[in-house]
This record gives C-alpha cells, structure tokens and sequence, in this order.
C-alpha cells in the first residue's frame, strides 16, 4: 500500500539525514528546503547543496523555497536583539514553517512537519506549538515530534559523518554567527 506523502519543511542536511528517515518510515516524503534566515547567502548556497546530496542518498523529492532574506530581516528585526531560543528564533520558526505549509496546500498534500527538532539547540515544543497552529490555519495535519530524542541528535552525527557531510558551526542568521 502507497504510504500517504508529507511535507518535510528542511533547515540543513545534517538534520536531514536524520529527520527525513523517521518520516520516511511512514510516509512518501516531499522535502522543502526553505531557510530565508540563513547568512550569508555562501552559507545558504552550501547548506543548499549538502541537503541536495541528502535527496541523493536518501531518495525523496525535494524542493527548493524562496532565498529573500532581506523580508526575513525585516520581519525579525523588532527581535533582533534577543538571545538564542527567544522571540526571534520562535518568529524565524513561524515564518519557515508558515511557507512549508503553503507550499504542503500548493502541491495538495495533506501534512507537513520539520526536521528542526533534531538539533538539541531548539525547542521542540515551541515548534510544534507554531505548527500545530499553522495546521490548523491551512487545514493540514502537522506531524509533532521532537526527533533529538531517544538518541536522534547522535544520530544525525552519526549519519553526516557517514555521508561527508558539512555540519554547520551556527544556527544560521547573522545573529547567531559565533562558533559554538
Ligand atoms: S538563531 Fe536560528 S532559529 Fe533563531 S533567528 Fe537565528 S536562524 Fe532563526
């Protein structure tokens, strides 16, 4: 039996190589790359790439959003000078995950969810506060998860190293520039 597809909203391929398998599982996985936060624009075009190396190896469709981090910028900017996991981090995830479910509606998909969980720097519950909101906006199901656990975050490690990936030393706007 055809598994029922789903949107998968990507933020890198680290997160990917994880995340897209345990959705995979259980369903025809379309990946949206859709990272508008991301500075600068060498770092969106590598991260791009790593996750294209992902589909590869993986095996799901994937597809690219709109770069316009100039809008991204203007829409954090009241937040700009908070902290990592504040307010700017929950609008960055709501704007992401607002397009991921406009485009689930676009292609006539039912359900979308996202791999940012997988990095122990998020707060899953936040993020699946956000996208159960916006499912219920679109009509859509959101899948809730909070894929770091029960080991998640090492596997994704695990499986970047084992693909040569490039894992990234910053969350991805200009703000959070600073190696970890
Ligand atoms: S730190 Fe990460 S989640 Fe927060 S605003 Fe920057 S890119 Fe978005």
């Amino acid at each position: 039996m055809a598994k029922p597809p789903l949107l998968v909203h990507i933020c890198c391929a680290p997160d990917a190589a994880y995340g897209a398998t345990v959705f995979q599982r259980d369903h025809e996985v379309t990946g949206f790359f859709h990272n508008p936060n991301i500075w600068p624009s060498e770092e969106y075009d590598l991260r791009w790439m790593e996750t294209q190396k992902v589909e590869s190896r993986l095996g799901f469709r994937l597809m690219e959003g709109t770069y316009d981090p100039r809008d991204w910028e203007r829409r954090v900017a009241p937040f700009a000078a908070e902290p990592e996991k504040g307010r700017r981090c929950d609008v960055c995830y709501a704007l992401r995950l607002d397009a991921a479910a406009r485009k689930a509606c676009d292609l006539g998909l039912p359900a979308f969810a996202t791999v940012l969980t997988v990095s122990p720097w998020k707060k899953a519950e936040v993020i699946n506060r956000i996208g159960g909101r916006l499912g219920r906006k679109y009509g859509l199901r959101y899948l809730a998860a909070d894929l770091k656990k029960d080991g998640g975050f090492a596997r994704s490690v695990e499986i970047s190293r084992s693909f040569g990936l490039y894992r990234q030393k910053y969350c991805g706007c200009r703000f959070s520039w600073r190696p970890r």
